[in-house]
Formats: C-alpha cells, structure tokens, sequence
C-alpha cells in the first residue's frame, strides 16, 4: 500500500514538476528572467529528483525558489501600478476613430464632428440650410449634440442653428457673441429661450473633451469692432492628429492668434472666411502648416471665394485642397494617428470670380449694434470719380466735404483711399454699402 501511495506522489511530482519547468520555458523566452529561474528550480525541487540530493541542497533549492517567487510576484505589482512609460511623445493618448463632415451648405459654413457616442456642430450654415444641415446630422446617426459652437453671429454661420436648437438637445452652446440686429440672430436667441439652452463665449485656452478627442479654444483673444474677428476658433485633436478652426477670423484676429503663442500647428485646416484673402495670411498659414486644407463655399458666390492669392499659398505650401463648391460635403476621418478622406482633393486651383460689389468683410446686410469699425476694408467703388465734391472714406464709408477738413487734403490726417463723388446722393449710395449705420455716415468735422 505505502509503495502504491509513493508511486503516485512520483507520478504527480513528475507532472507537477515538468508543469513547472516547462512554464519555466515560457517565461524565459517571454522575457521573464526572474520568474523562470524561479519556475525552473520550484519545478526541479518538486520531482522525485529531489530525493537524490542530500538535504542541505533541499533545503536551499525550497528557500530560493521560494524567495525567487516572492520577489517576482511584488515586482509585478510594483510594474503594475506604475505609470506606464511615456513612449514616444508621438503616440499620446488612446484615440479612438472621429469624423469630421465638412457639409456642403452653400456660401457659408457647417462642421459636424463625431467622436464615439458624442458630436459637435461647428457653425448651421445660413437660413436656408438649417434643414439640410438637420437631416445630415440624423443620417449620420446623431441625436443630440455635446457642443453647437458657433464660430461668430454672421447669418451664413447662424442662420440654421435654429433649426438645430429646436430639433436636438444641445448640452453647451457656445456663440462668438457679436449682438446684431438681424432676423437670424434673434431667431437664434428666440431658439435658445424656447429651449432654456444658456450659451456662453469660452476662454482662449480652455479646453474641452469631445470622446476621446478634445478641442482647445484659440479665440477670440480680445474684444473685436466686427462679428468675423470676433470668430471663435479652435484646435481639435483626436490622437495626434489636430484640426483648425477660425470661424471667419481676420487678419487682426488671426495676428492674436499668433501674438498669443497659441500652438495651431494643424493636419487640416478650415481655410478661414471661405478662403477670403483678408483672412489666412501667409504668416498664419505658415503656422499652422497643414498638409489638408477645406474650403466650405458656393460655387461662382459673389465674393469671389476661394480667392486666389489663398490658392496661391496653399498651393505652393503644397497643402491639398478640398472644397465644397467642387466637392460637395466632404469627410475626413482621423485614427488618432492617420487621416482619410472620403474623396481625393481638388487640383483645379480655381479661385473664384468677385461679382455685384459685395465685400468681403461683409455678409452685412445688417446693422451692427456695435460701432467703431474704423479699420474695415471695402471694395472698389463701382464709378469712382477722381474729384468731386464729396469725398468717401474708402474703409469706413464717412463722407466728408472736399476742403472741408483735412481728410480730404494731402497733409497731415487725410485718408489713405478716397473716393470721389460729384453729388451726396452718388457719395450716399457708395458709403452705404461700406456702413451701413447712418449715424456714422457723415464727418463730424464737416457736418458740424
Ligand atoms: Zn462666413
Ligand atoms: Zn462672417
């Protein structure tokens, strides 16, 4: 009987032992020096080879084994509650797929970004498109927004959001907040009481998380005269691959940007103001260095968007180029290391041809509340006369009597780009489309 009983103990002594060993192995070759010693001689001790050793060895062969198990055992623990190795800066953190859907909404702007179970629309395109833009968000799947961020209070930026307030919850509305007298930006504010949404203006730098991604705000850095430098801007980033946004920040708004120290270095870029060259200056695209650029506007739209000298930059900065006016929406989706598009860029290079005197810094049918917008450029003058009676200030539109002040002289304080008129009315008409408020169509000096 007791042999019976000392043949099974060889036997599990051998499977035991041989288990062990053989686990030995593993870890060796899985990296685990310390472990596999400690398997090795654990397993050796184990076997009915034990019996052939005098009993010092025994002894020592049971206590290092088990000290060799111990110590791997907090060392493990120790490696598993450290931080993990920051690998390379490159790899950041977890990103998960996100897309972004540039819609095509005419001559205006709507972004729809989704990350995981959450979205963000940046900016509903004008009032005609609110629907479009709604039936977009709900064939992509999206029942309620994390964030409406609505770049700045033009109509071709709030024009749909309305629509958008009242058909899905929003969780936080943020406005480039430029008040003005329009239908649109009341049917706006209107949409947000009837729902009880707050909106707010964020702080450049603060950041908020969309998923996996997050996005930074980069404007507005100050307090600006017009709705498009009021723009808010932003850097979206899932993994490493970062996205910009600038609403229709200008050239001053996009110089802040740069004063700031602001990182906008970018993959993509949303080319700013619909690719109108009193945005995207050759400094700040040179910052922002993107490989992608898109261009959201209306094929052969008045303002002669894309503008070539844009194109131009973009072109030989070698960015590529897509646009919504040869291209319709356009999506690109980010793995948090690669971006991909749903469509191959555009290489016409085709900038668009400016028609009807429309301005650029316009989109203004519409009376400002805010005044002081001394520095705005305008177009050219459809007829201007070389001399005339009345003379209009080319970039804010007041009129002033020739020889009346020194405005309209050659010396000191006279303006850089006067326009001539024979009759007020011809001088009117021209000053109305550069202000359209009609407290600061005439010179205080002349019309005392
Ligand atoms: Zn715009
Ligand atoms: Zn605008």
């Amino acid at each position: 009987m007791d042999k019976v009983i000392q043949v099974m103990k060889d036997l599990f002594g051998w499977f035991f032992g041989t288990c062990f060993m053989l686990l030995a192995l593993g870890l060796f070759f899985g990296g685990a020096v310390v472990g596999a010693t400690a398997s090795l001689l654990f397993g050796l001790g184990i076997t009915p080879l034990r019996r052939k050793l005098m009993w010092p060895a025994k002894v020592s062969l049971i206590v290092l084994s088990c000290l060799f198990l111990i110590s791997c055992g907090s060392l493990a623990a120790i490696a598993s509650t450290e931080e993990p190795e920051p690998e390379d800066p490159d790899k950041e953190e977890a990103a998960s797929k996100m897309q972004v859907h540039f819609i095509d909404v005419g001559q205006g702007d709507a972004t729809l970004i989704i990350s995981g179970e959450h979205a963000m629309l940046i900016d509903a395109g004008d009032d005609s498109k609110g629907t479009k833009v709604q039936l977009y968000l709900k064939n992509q799947g999206v029942e309620k927004l994390d964030y409406l961020v609505l770049t700045h209070t033009d109509a071709d930026h709030i024009g749909g959001a309305d629509v958008i307030i009242s058909k899905f919850p929003v969780d936080n509305v943020f406005i480039g907040d430029f008040p003005k007298e329009s239908d649109v930006y009341r049917d706006l504010l209107e949409a947000l009481k009837d729902k009880g949404v707050s909106y707010s203006t964020p702080e450049v730098g603060d950041t908020y998380a969309l998923g996996d991604a997050f996005f930074m705000i980069a404007a507005p850095n100050r307090i600006y005269s017009d709705p498009n430098n009021s723009s808010i801007a932003l850097v979206l980033q899932n993994g490493v691959n970062r996205f910009l946004f600038t609403g229709d920040a200008e050239e001053k708004a996009e110089a802040d940007i740069l004063a700031n120290g602001l990182n906008i270095s970018c993959d993509v870029f949303k080319v700013g103001h619909h690719g109108s060259n009193m945005s995207n200056t050759y400094a700040f695209l040179t910052a922002a260095s993107p490989l992608y650029a898109v261009i959201s506007c209306e094929a052969d739209n008045s303002y002669g968007h894309p503008h070539a000298e844009v194109l131009n930059n973009l072109r030989a900065m070698d960015v590529k180029v897509f646009r919504t006016d040869e291209q319709g929406s356009v999506m690109a989706t980010s793995d948090g290391r690669e971006i991909t598009w749903n469509c191959a860029p555009s290489d016409s290079w085709k900038a668009g041809e400016r028609t009807q005197n429309s301005t650029d810094a316009s989109e203004r049918d519409e009376v400002y509340t805010q005044q002081d917008r001394e520095e705005e450029t305008v177009p050219e003058p459809q007829q201007p006369v070389v001399t005339g009676n009345y003379a209009v200030n080319g970039r804010n539109g007041k009129i002033h009597m020739v020889g009346a002040c020194p405005a309209t002289g050659t010396g000191d304080g006279a303006m850089a780009n006067p326009v001539y008129f024979v009759t007020y009315e011809e001088a009117e008409a021209y000053s109305m489309q550069i202000e359209s408020n009609p407290d600061n169509r005439k010179c205080k000096n002349c019309y005392k």
